[in-house]
């Protein structure tokens, strides 16, 4: 994935996406959204899986502002591909 801001976890040792974040695959330069991760000032996160910085998930989304709909879309029909897997949304 690709954020807009990043934050050091002293409890994991690694940094966290912060702030906005899109889906990034690896090997490419822009976000699955068609944003340059470059002009957009994007810090990828090639170690943190997409799902961990959805808020529902929480693994990784503590400071997680907002999550593209595009890149959350394209995501979700990637991982809807793969059997047994389920979205679940946390009730308000
Ligand atoms: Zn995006």
């Amino acid at each position: 994935m690709a954020a807009s801001g990043r934050w050091w976890d002293e409890e994991d040792n690694r940094w966290l996406p912060a702030g906005e974040v899109h889906a990034w695959e690896q090997g490419t330069n822009q976000t699955v959204c068609g944003l340059s991760l470059h002009r957009s000032r994007l810090s990828r996160f090639a170690a943190v899986p997409w799902a961990e910085a959805l808020p529902e998930s929480g693994g990784a989304a503590d400071a997680v502002r907002r999550v593209c709909p595009r890149c959350a879309a394209a995501a979700a029909r990637h991982a809807g591909a793969r059997p047994g897997w389920r979205r679940t949304n946390p009730r308000p």
